[in-house]
């Protein structure tokens, strides 16, 4: 792992399912990628992370071939994007972020029909069909138009469209915006039992607390670029093992305000938003002595929590900037 590694050598061992070097794209004068590399193993589950605009779609639109890249190529289970297409895409699936499905048709009937565009027969997607609908949870839903679906229940369907012909790599869009804590958990399960079963899964979120959950590896990426990979414990060891104090006050904060005392020192670069104050304190001990020298100089605290390093802060130290709306 390495920061700002961009067209960073991959991996290319035997288990490497999904690969991509140096992958750049622009949309007229707007670059969207400029150099990603990704490499993702059999049953291994790599979590791309970053930003609003960050070029995760754009990464995984041209990963599954529904984009051409400007330069840099892509390979799907040994099979060459640009020179063995069809074979690509045979092995993978795609659960975009917009959802894929037609809406008077029953939950089954869409699975039946995209089964049969991905070359199952009959047979094939209808037991495939029962048995993802099982994992899902909509077996009781089975034969309900997809109109009267919730959302989390249509997130989940198209899940199971992009999976339905078991490829050995899947992609998957930000597959839980908008969806209710349950159902985020059944997508969950859905993803590692296709992971246990040996496929190779990228899934790009701008949730951090989903990546650290579900994903063995995480990519960093931001305006195009990569800026860091590694496991969710590596890359919050970037961040430093520092106790931080976040302050939140009806006032700012003039810099400086807490000059002079021993074991505790800003940190500008960790203040996302508002009226807060960022700080590391050797001892949460400082706490009182912080909130007093913050009332003698006329600024009331109305908050503060004691914060243990996590992606965000990795992600803040290595861009300068919060993982959610980060300016585009
Ligand atoms: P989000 O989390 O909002 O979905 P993202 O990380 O998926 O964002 P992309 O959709 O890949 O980001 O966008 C990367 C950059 O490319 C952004 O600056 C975006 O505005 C731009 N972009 C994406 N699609 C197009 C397009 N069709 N035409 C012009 N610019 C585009």
């Amino acid at each position: 792992m390495k920061a700002g590694e961009r067209g960073a050598p991959v991996m290319n061992g035997a288990s490497t399912i999904i690969r991509a070097s140096d992958l750049r794209k622009s949309y007229g004068d707007r670059v969207a990628l400029e150099g990603v590399s990704i490499a993702v193993n059999r049953g291994e589950i790599v979590g791309l992370l970053g930003p609003n605009g960050a070029g995760k779609t754009t990464t995984l639109s041209i990963l599954s071939g529904v984009l051409t890249p400007d330069a840099g190529s892509v390979s799907i289970d040994g099979h060459d994007l640009a020179t063995a297409k069809a074979q690509a895409r045979e092995c993978l699936g795609l659960v975009p972020q917009s959802l894929a499905l037609y809406p008077t048709l029953t939950a089954v009937e869409n699975l039946m029909f995209f089964g049969r565009i991905q070359g199952l027969s009959s047979r094939q997607a209808s037991e495939g069909s029962l048995k993802l609908l099982e994992e899902v949870g909509l077996s009781d839903r089975a034969h309900d138009a997809v109109e009267e679906f919730s959302g989390g229940m249509k997130r989940r369907l198209n899940i199971a469209c992009g999976m339905l012909h078991s490829p050995t790599a899947i992609m998957l869009d930000e597959p839980t915006v908008g969806v209710d804590p349950q159902s985020r958990e059944r997508i969950f399960t859905v993803i590692e039992a296709a992971a246990a079963r040996g496929a190779a899964i990228l899934y790009s979120t701008n949730y951090m607390e989903e990546a650290e959950r579900l994903c063995d590896r995480i990519i960093l990426i931001d305006h195009g670029s990569i800026v860091a990979r590694g496991t969710t414990t590596e890359l919050i060891a970037l961040a430093g093992t520092e106790t931080r104090l976040e302050v939140t006050t009806r006032r700012a904060l003039a810099p400086g305000w807490c000059k002079g005392m021993a074991g505790v020192s800003e940190l500008p670069w960790a203040v996302a938003e508002g009226f807060a104050a960022a700080l590391s304190v050797a001892s949460i001990d400082h706490v009182p002595a912080l909130i007093r020298r913050a009332g003698e100089m006329g600024v009331e605290v109305i908050e503060f929590h004691v914060h243990r390093p996590n992606l965000q802060d990795a992600f803040i130290k290595l861009t300068g900037h919060a993982l959610r709306d980060a300016p585009t």
